[in-house]
């Protein structure tokens, strides 16, 4: 039924289970067990659950499945496995797959804390990574080898906002039998259409776009039923980073309005992108759906529009990078993003702070580069606030 919708229908009704009640707003059932009627039934359910029963809610739960559901029939995904925030789904999904001896090809411009994962928690446990440039195709054509089990990337990466090509690296990928798992966060559910572009595991920190709002920690991996349910799910359910009901209940809701909270946030990046482009205090404005951007095609032909972050480059250094940020009134200063406020972040110093300079350097995270992530707020007061904080800063 589900599969005829459009995504923003979905986004709104997809996966939805209601009890006997007949709620309109998704129940949150806050229950970590289920009572089962006979010891026979409890026998039979822990032989094989079927679609609507539930043992324990570290392996799933009434409110947590129709998360999954939900966000699975966006993404035109056989299925799903909720986790407890971004990073257990990423190193849940690798873990689940990989083994010692294996092979891994990763991109290199990763958030923090995935680039811990596949550089210092893989190599101990005996798997393999090269990291290349994630732009640049030969790099991948060198780097994938026959034995080849996975490769890796964010398809826009953080913070610098490169685009990398899913088809292209997906088709090298595949040629040597490998799976390709893309952390797909900067392009948002709204935007991706990684499925039918190559990947075969999508990865969702729910706590930016799909939140939206600032509350709540979680994570999604996405697949083949095969994998949700015989690699993933073991792995998961064993492990324990299940998503607790009621953040599952927060991303459901999320869900229904991410839709309008992403394109809106977008429309405003590419309009900031525009007015700041050529600014006399800015080295670089970096927004992937703006022309003046290097893979600006790649970007329109892969996710439509830009996403919702753009990336300034102070002239002037971290110095004016602090002036900057310090004489900002409506952005707050964190490390989220895809929330609903504006939040802007100084990635040398706090997310991107544990890289050595040589590191920063490489990846283009410069002394004065901020990431901007754009909020749902007044477009034009938005562009105001930057422009008197630029003056500000030089
Ligand atoms: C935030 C983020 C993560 C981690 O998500 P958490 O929910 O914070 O654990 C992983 N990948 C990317 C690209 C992110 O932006």
């Amino acid at each position: 039924m589900t599969k005829t919708w459009n995504k923003r229908t979905t986004a709104v009704h997809g996966g939805t289970r209601r009890s006997q009640y007949g709620e309109v707003s998704e129940a949150i059932f806050l229950t970590q067990g289920f009572v089962y009627g006979s010891a026979e039934a409890a026998e039979a359910r822990f032989i094989e659950a079927g679609e609507d029963e539930f043992i324990y809610a570290r392996y799933g739960n009434p409110t947590v499945r129709m998360f999954e559901e939900r966000i699975a029939a966006l993404e035109g995904a056989e299925d799903a496995f909720a986790a407890a925030s971004g990073m257990a789904a990423v190193s849940g999904a690798l873990t689940a797959m990989l083994k010692a001896g294996d092979h891994v090809v990763s991109a290199r411009a990763l958030f923090g804390s995935c680039l811990y994962v596949l550089e210092d928690v893989l190599s101990r446990f005996g798997v393999e990574v090269t990291f290349v440039d994630g732009t640049d195709l030969e790099q991948w054509k060198a780097a994938i080898r026959p034995d080849t089990r996975a490769v890796f990337f964010e398809s826009v990466s953080n913070p610098t906002l490169e685009v990398i090509d899913i088809s292209a690296v997906s088709a090298l990928a595949h040629a040597v039998g490998a799976t390709v798992l893309v952390d797909n966060v900067f392009a948002t559910p709204v935007f991706s259409r990684a499925i039918e572009q190559g990947a075969d595991v999508v990865v969702y920190s729910a706590t930016k776009h799909i939140d939206g709002q600032g509350r709540a920690l979680g994570g999604i991996i996405l697949g083949t039923r095969s994998f949700i349910r015989k690699t993933v799910e073991p792995y998961m359910k064993h492990t324990g980073g299940a998503m607790s009901p009621f953040s599952a209940w927060i991303m459901l809701k999320g869900l229904e309005t991410m839709s309008l909270r992403v394109n809106a946030q977008a429309a405003s990046a590419l309009a900031i992108a525009d007015a700041l482009q050529g600014h006399n205090g800015l080295a670089r404005v970096l927004y992937p759906g703006h022309p003046s951007h290097a893979q600006h095609d790649l970007c329109r032909s892969q996710m439509g529009k830009g996403g919702t972050v753009v990336s300034l480059d102070l002239k002037g250094g971290q110095a004016a990078a602090f002036r900057f940020l310090n004489a900002l009134s409506i952005p707050k200063i964190s490390n989220n993003l895809g929330d609903a406020k504006s939040i802007v972040t100084h990635p040398a110093t706090t997310t991107h702070q544990r890289l050595s300079e040589d590191q920063r350097a490489e990846l283009g995270i410069t002394p004065g580069l901020i990431r901007f992530s754009v909020g749902i707020e007044d477009t034009d007061d938005l562009i105001a606030d930057l422009r008197q904080a630029l003056t500000a800063a030089g």
